[in-house]
């Protein structure tokens, strides 16, 4: 935090410092845990590692009251409207964590069935790599992400956010146009978007 100290009453710093200093402190943590990589999710919220520590304990189940999405296991492709709608509805400024191979990257199951990673769908800030990753590779996962949250700008944030909203934008209307369920029309959005060279629709 970029501070100076005039006779050690008065501290003047930026807005920025301070609003990021507050949000990295205090996550609300929402576990998305499809597989195995949530159990080393419990593992790490249980009293040996102390998560409390870093101010991010408050687990919550529903989006509407947290910040911070953990993806902990293997997603479909049915699951991919569900976990765009889960990140819409979260409180904002929000940050994803993609917890193990399979969220990043689809790991293992490179079928038909098996999203080829998270970040196809939505917007992903920390990958923590593994199979599993164990509850201390998790822990350095959202240390990574605070460490982040501190040198990140108000204005980037919004428009990081912005451009999700964007592709959910994108998504409705594709829905009214074809007479299609979400499912078919992020699929659709998957697939035009491979075919195009890009990786992700938002
Ligand atoms: S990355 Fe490994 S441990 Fe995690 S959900 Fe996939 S198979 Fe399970």
């Amino acid at each position: 935090m970029t501070e100076i100290k005039l006779d050690d009453s008065v501290l003047t710093t930026r807005l920025e410092d301070v609003l990021n200093w507050g949000r990295k402190n205090s996550l609300w943590p929402m576990p998305f845990g499809t597989a195995c990589c949530a159990i080393e999710f419990m593992g790490m919220m249980a009293s040996r590692y102390d998560f409390s520590r870093f101010g991010a304990e408050a687990l919550r189940f529903s989006p509407r009251q947290s910040d911070l999405l953990l993806v902990l296991g293997t997603v479909t492709n049915k699951q991919a409207p569900v976990l765009r709608q889960i990140y819409a509805q979260m409180a904002e400024p929000k940050w994803v964590i993609s917890v193990g191979v399979c969220a990043s990257s689809g790991g293992m199951y490179r079928t038909y069935a098996t999203l080829q990673g998270i970040d196809r769908v939505i917007p992903v800030d920390v990958y923590v790599p593994g199979c599993p990753p164990r509850p201390e590779t998790i822990m350095h996962g959202v240390l990574k992400l605070q460490e982040k949250i501190s040198r990140e700008t108000l204005v980037a944030r919004k428009a990081h956010i912005e451009e999700f909203y964007l592709s959910l934008d994108r998504q409705k209307e594709l829905q009214e146009a074809a007479g299609c369920t979400e499912f078919q029309a992020v699929r659709e959005m998957v697939l035009k978007a491979g075919n195009e060279g890009d990786q992700r629709i938002w």
